[in-house]
């Protein structure tokens, strides 16, 4: 490209203007300018600089930690399952007798059954059934059991519990443990069981623990 087309090329790309004295000549003055480089001696070598690079060893995969579970966690119930479909309320050493009615202070009467049972025993759900734990100075830590059933089974004296309210239990399935509280403290550990047909007034639970207990 000659200079004649480049000032050309130049006004082309420029801004239309009103004024004509704002028209910019582009004067492309031919040059001889070459400029030479001129280096400075330079013999030393600049280091050749390698970055160190830090090789990482790959971490170990870490082994998936083995879920251990607690012995406790995994025994199993041992619960058994009576002659009428129903599971004894303890799951382990136990005996009891017919004391239903038996007078209690205040005038009141004895409202179950007491399954007598060391301190720990686990307690069943003796038919599937919804939770419903409860607090009473008499009862202690206790809970009620909708059972499917249509009937309700009252647990007091537990040593705790180990389902909440609303929980869905299934047949069999550990819900508390045997201990003695409420007012059965210090005295010996049992189950107060008892038995609420069509979740009314208490019955004598005796014939129906005897048949699931057996
Ligand atoms: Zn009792």
């Amino acid at each position: 490209m000659g200079v004649a087309a480049l000032a050309v090329t130049a006004l082309a790309v420029l801004p239309p203007v009103d004024s004509a004295a704002d028209v910019l000549v582009v004067r492309a003055a031919p040059t001889s300018y070459s400029p030479t480089l001129v280096l400075p001696p330079h013999d030393e070598r600049e280091p050749v600089r390698t970055p160190k690079v830090v090789k990482k060893p790959a971490p170990k995969p870490k082994p998936r930690p083995r879920v251990v579970k607690r012995a406790s966690r995994t025994r199993a119930i041992e619960a058994d399952l009576g002659s009428g479909g129903y599971y004894c309320p303890v799951a382990g050493k136990r005996s009891f007798s017919d004391d239903f009615g038996d007078p209690r202070p205040g005038g009141r009467h004895h409202q179950g059954n007491d399954i007598l049972s060391p301190r720990g025993t686990p307690i069943v759900a003796v038919t599937a059934g919804t939770i419903q734990t409860d607090y009473s100075a008499n009862g202690g830590i206790s809970l009620f059991l909708h059972g499917v059933d249509g009937n309700t089974y009252f647990y007091a004296h537990n040593s705790r519990n180990v389902v909440s309210s609303g929980q869905h239990v299934s047949a069999g399935q550990l819900i508390a443990y045997v201990g003695n509280t409420g007012d059965a403290r210090g005295g010996p550990t049992h189950l107060h069981f008892e038995r609420h047909p069509g979740g009314g007034a208490a019955v004598d639970p005796y014939a129906f623990l005897v048949r699931a207990c057996r």
